[in-house]
């Protein structure tokens, strides 16, 4: 078997994999047993406030552990997953399991650190999904204000009115909210005005694009212009080089999340991470 080392050092699939029927119904049963027998793992990437020199939070990404196949990213089974309807089960399993790690890590008395989750958009279809959501935080005790849900920002545009009704209501219950891939998709103005979101994080692509257009970007400008002006914390995504750090400096973006930073890590290099943040500080 041929293995192709993918861009985020995973293994990727190969095209054939997905390619006919019974293949796909093969991964769709694998996926079944992954999830029941725990190959599902989370890897957290922190969020660095680099203005206060601190880890301000961290995002739970779902990594599955192949047997086989080794570690294999989110791109290469979520999209199965949400075409199977898979994508619940793993949801839920995702949640819980942020949950279960925040409350271990607040016990070891990390406090102040945001675990964010990403949901599906296909998530908003459920009835049930805002008691979905609060379940884990209760039963693992914990402050709700310390989990944030990402959502994408194309799931704003699909039945926007029970999207923001459900929103509205996990802001009720204390979670916080943040839109993912922002500037991807142009519709977001309008519904951000009844959208009761805290952060934006902008879109990976446009910070890589502040390494071949020099520093400036009208793009980066204009979503940190749209943050100040609705009061929300704005985050850059894919930051990579002190260069691009630098220019979002400039543009008055201090919270990054990159591989500059730290790529997404099992929970016990987080808490390494800290210590090694925490003893610069000190210095
Ligand atoms: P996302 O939520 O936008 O997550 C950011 C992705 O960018 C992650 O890829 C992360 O590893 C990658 N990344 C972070 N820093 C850098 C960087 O400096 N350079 C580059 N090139 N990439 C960077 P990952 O883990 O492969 O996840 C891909 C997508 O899969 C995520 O995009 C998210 O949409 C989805 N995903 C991940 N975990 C979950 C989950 O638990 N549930 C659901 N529904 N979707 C998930
Ligand atoms: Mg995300
Ligand atoms: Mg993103
Ligand atoms: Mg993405």
């Amino acid at each position: 078997q041929v293995k192709v080392q993918g861009k985020n050092g995973f293994l990727r699939y190969t095209p054939e994999m997905s390619r006919n029927h019974s293949e796909r119904v093969d991964l769709d049963n694998e996926l079944r047993i992954a999830i029941e027998s725990g190959q599902l793992t989370l890897h957290y990437q922190p969020q660095v406030d680099i203005r206060r020199g601190r880890v301000t939070g961290v995002e739970a990404l779902v990594r599955w552990e192949h047997p086989e196949r080794g570690l294999l990213g989110p791109n290469t089974f979520i999209p199965l997953a949400e075409e199977g309807g898979l994508i619940f089960a793993i949801s839920d399993w995702v949640l819980n399991e942020a949950c279960r790690q925040q409350a271990s890590w607040i016990k070891r008395g990390i406090v102040d650190l945001k675990v964010a989750v990403n949901i599906s958009p296909l998530e908003f279809t459920r009835a049930d999904i805002v008691e979905r959501i609060l379940q884990p935080i209760r039963t693992h005790q914990l402050p709700p204000e310390s989990i944030e849900i990402e959502i994408t920002e194309n799931m704003l545009m699909d039945d926007a009115e029970t999207v923001i009704a459900k929103v509205q209501e996990l802001r009720t219950h204390g979670l916080r909210i943040s839109i993912d891939d922002f500037g991807t998709r142009f519709s977001s103005l309008n519904y951000l005005r009844r959208f009761p979101v805290n952060t934006i994080k902008i879109d990976q692509s446009f910070v890589r694009d502040l390494e071949t257009t020099g520093s400036q970007s009208p793009v980066i400008s204009a979503i940190v212009g749209i943050a100040r002006g609705f009061g929300l914390n704005v985050l850059a995504e894919g930051v990579e080089t002190e260069c691009q750090i630098d220019a979002l400096r400039l543009h008055g973006c201090d919270v990054m999340q990159g591989f500059r930073f730290s790529r997404p890590v099992p929970p016990e290099e987080v808490v390494r991470y800290i210590a090694a943040q925490q003893a610069l500080e000190t210095t």
